[in-house]
C-alpha cells in the first residue's frame, strides 16, 4: 500500500478508527466512545504503539471525528475509507457521491441500528474532509455472489420482488480477508472450496469457491445463523406467535430478547463472553459448559450445511477473537465434523500463538487453519482499488485498450 487510509466505522455511540499505511505494524488505532455523555472519550495506540486516553466530554460524532482527524491531519490520510454494514444490493465498494449516499439510506430498514450511525459520520467527514476521496466499504458486499437459491428465502415472491427480503450475509470483509490470506497461505490463492468460521461477539460461517462467497450463515440481518454473545442464532420463526400469543409479549420485546438478552448469554445466564464461560464451565457451572456446547455444535452444523455450497472441501479458516484464541472451541467444533475428513493436530492446535496464523491440522484431509481477521486492512485496501480506478485516466475508444494490472 503506498498510501495512508484512514477507516472510520461509525456506531450508534462509538466511532473505530485507524489510520492504516503500508506496515501494519505502524497502524495507529482508537475508539471514541460513550458520545453524546459526559463519560464521552477516545481511547487508542498513537503512533510507536503508545497508549491514548482523552476525555472529550459531550462530545457528539462531529466533535469526537474532529478531535480524532486533528491528530491524525499531519499523517496526510489520501482517503477515508467508511465500513456500512448494508448497502442492500451494491456489490463493491463505492466513492461516496450524492446518489450512494441514497442507496445508503434506502437500506436502513434492513439495518436500522448501523446505517444511520454510519451516515451521520459520512456526514462529519465530508463536511470536515470535503477534498479526501471518501469511499464506503460495505459489509455485504462480499456475499453478493451469492447464487439465488442460496440468497432466496421460501416466503411470498412479492417480499423479495417488491420489499428485498432475500439473505444479504454479513461480516464480508472478513470473511474475503480471510479466505484470501488462508488460501494464499495454504499455496492455492483464491482457488478452491473453503470455509471460514468467523467467531467473535457477532459470529458468521461463510463458503468460498474460487474466491467468492457461495453462501453465509447470517441473513436479512445479522441474527440469522449461528450462535452468538447474545444473539440467538437460528430460531423456530414461530417464536415469535408463540410469545406473543402465549406471553403477551410484542414485537420489540421479542426482537430485543432475541439480539440482546439470548446467544451465550441467554443460554449460560452468566456472561457473553467466552473466556469468562470457558473459565466457569472449568469450575463446574453447568450451564456456561452447555452454553459451550450448543456454540460448537450448532457451528459445526452451519460449516456441514453450507458445504453444500461447495463443489469440493479443500479446508476451513478460523478467524474473531474466539477464533484466533481458542483452541479448546475450535477442537470442539471438529470434533463434531469427523466425517469431513478433518483431522486436527491437538498438538498443533494447542501450540498456536495468541493472534498468530497457523495451520492446525495433521496432515490429512482438508486444511484447517487459523488466520487473524483484518477487517481495517481490507477496508483500506479496498478504498485504495476505488481511488486508484478514480484516478486512472479513462481509455479513449480509439486508443488500443491494454490490460491493468
Ligand atoms: P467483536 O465481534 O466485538 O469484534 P472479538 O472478535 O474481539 O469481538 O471477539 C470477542 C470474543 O472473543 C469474546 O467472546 C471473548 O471472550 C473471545 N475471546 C477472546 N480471547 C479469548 C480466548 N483466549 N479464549 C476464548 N475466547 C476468547
Amino acid at each position: 500500500m503506498s498510501t495512508s487510509v484512514l477507516v472510520i466505522n461509525c456506531g450508534s455511540s462509538s466511532i473505530k478508527y485507524a489510520l492504516v499505511s503500508e506496515r501494519r505494524e505502524d497502524r495507529i488505532f482508537g475508539l471514541a466512545e460513550n458520545l453524546g455523555s459526559p463519560e464521552a472519550r477516545i481511547k487508542g495506540i498513537t503512533t510507536g504503539g503508545e497508549a491514548l486516553e482523552l476525555s472529550i466530554p459531550n462530545a457528539d460524532h462531529e466533535k469526537a471525528l474532529e478531535t480524532i482527524l486533528e491528530r491524525l491531519a499531519h499523517h496526510n490520510p489520501q482517503a477515508i475509507g467508511h465500513r456500512v454494514v448494508h448497502g442492500g444490493t451494491l456489490t463493491k465498494a463505492e466513492l461516496l457521491t450524492p446518489e450512494i449516499i441514497e442507496r445508503i439510506r434506502e437500506a436502513t430498514p434492513l439495518a436500522p441500528l448501523h446505517n444511520p450511525a454510519h451516515l451521520v459520520g459520512i456526514d462529519a467527514t465530508m463536511r470536515l474532509f470535503p477534498h479526501l476521496p471518501q469511499i464506503a466499504v460495505f459489509d455485504t458486499a462480499f456475499h453478493q455472489t451469492m447464487p439465488s437459491h442460496a440468497y432466496r428465502y421460501a416466503l411470498p415472491k412479492f417480499l423479495y420482488t417488491m420489499h428485498n427480503v432475500r439473505r444479504y450475509g454479513f461480516h464480508g470483509t472478513s470473511h474475503a480477508y480471510v479466505s484470501e490470506r488462508g488460501s494464499q497461505l495454504a499455496g492455492s490463492f483464491k482457488q478452491g472450496g473453503w470455509l471460514t468460521a468467523h467467531l467473535g461477539n457477532g459470529s458468521s460461517t461463510c463458503a468460498i469457491w474460487n474466491g467468492q462467497s457461495v453462501d453465509t450463515s447470517m441473513g436479512l440481518t445479522p441474527l440469522e445463523g449461528v450462535v452468538m454473545g447474545t444473539r440467538s442464532g437460528d430460531v423456530d420463526p414461530s417464536i415469535h406467535s408463540f410469545l406473543a400469543s402465549n406471553l403477551g409479549w410484542d414485537i420489540y420485546k421479542i426482537d430485543k430478547m432475541l439480539n440482546s438478552q439470548s446467544g451465550l448469554l441467554g443460554l449460560s445466564d452468566l456472561s457473553n463472553d467466552m473466556r469468562t464461560l470457558i473459565e466457569a464451565a472449568d469450575e463446574g457451572n453447568e450451564d456456561a459448559a452447555l452454553a459451550i456446547e450448543v456454540f460448537c455444535y450448532r457451528l459445526a452444523k452451519s460449516l456441514a450445511a453450507l458445504s453444500c455450497g461447495l463443489p469440493r472441501i479443500d479446508g476451513l479458516f478460523f478467524t474473531g477473537g474466539i477464533g484466533e484464541n481458542s483452541a479448546l472451541i475450535r477442537e470442539k467444533t471438529l470434533a463434531y465434523l469427523p466425517h469431513f475428513g478433518f483431522n486436527l493436530s491437538k498438538e498443533n492446535n494447542n501450540a498456536l500463538k495468541r493472534g498468530t496464523e497457523g495451520r492446525i491440522d495433521a496432515g490429512t484431509g482438508p486444511q484447517i487453519w487459523v488466520v487473524p481477521t483484518d477487517e481495517e486492512g481490507r477496508i483500506a485496501k479496498e478504498t485504495e482499488h476505488v481511488v486508484a480506478a478514480l484516478e486512472r485516466p479513462t481509455i479513449k475508444k480509439s486508443e488500443p485498450e491494454t490490460e491493468v494490472a
